[in-house]
Order: structure tokens, then sequence, then C-alpha cells
């Protein structure tokens, strides 16, 4: 099994350089057994962290959540095969982009209101 994934990158402020701000999930090819599709389809295994929306890891995972009053912690491990039926799972990246700060100049602001009229 294979997941191809897309890399996006930031630009750092001053001194500059690029940070990774996301991996996101192009496609899961060539899933390797039924259990395997499964436990995709129910996400408990799945490509990037259980945590948040925006992810910072690359990997294949399964999780354990921790629940706590002021939220849930959650412990990623990677998956480098499968656990249903031993074949190899791997990640490959297979787009990668900069997104680039944009500075335009405002040269039109229009204002709606009502008045009293005379
Ligand atoms: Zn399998």
């Amino acid at each position: 099994m294979k997941a191809y994934y897309k890399t996006v990158l930031r630009e750092k402020a001053p001194p500059g350089g690029l940070a990774v701000d996301d991996y996101q999930l192009l496609e899961i090819t060539d899933v390797c057994c039924k259990r395997m599709n499964e436990a995709l389809d129910e996400e408990a295994i799945r490509f990037g962290g259980f945590d948040r929306e925006i992810s910072s890891d690359n990997n294949i995972n399964f999780s354990k959540c921790s629940p706590y009053p002021e939220g849930a912690e959650w412990d990623d491990y990677e998956v480098h095969f499968c656990p249903f039926c031993g074949k190899k799972v791997e990640t490959e990246e297979r787009e990668r982009v900069v997104l680039k700060r944009v500075e335009r100049p405002v040269t039109t602001i229009e204002i709606a209101y009502v008045e009293e009229g005379k």
C-alpha cells in the first residue's frame, strides 16, 4: 500500500527559509487487504496525525486517544507494515508547493451605509 501526498511549505519570516505548513493526502493506492481497507474507512489507521486538521506528519499512523477535561491528546504510531497481512506500507511525496506571502495595495474602498434623507 502506498500513500501519495503533497507537501505544502511556507516561507518563514526573515531571516527566511521554508517550513512545512501541511502534508495533504492525495491518494492511497494498492490497499493490501480487506482489513486494511476497513481500518482506513473507519479511520483506525490514517495518513497524517490524528489530532488536527492540518497535518505536520507524513506517515501512515494509528493512534491512542487519551481524553482529558481540557481536550483529547493523541499519541500517533507510525505503521510501516500492514498489521493484518504484513505487507509494506509506504508514503511518497508527489507534489511540493510553496505558499508565498502576497501583499497588494488597496486602491478602492467602498462603504455602504444608510443615512437620514431630507
Ligand atoms: Zn494488509
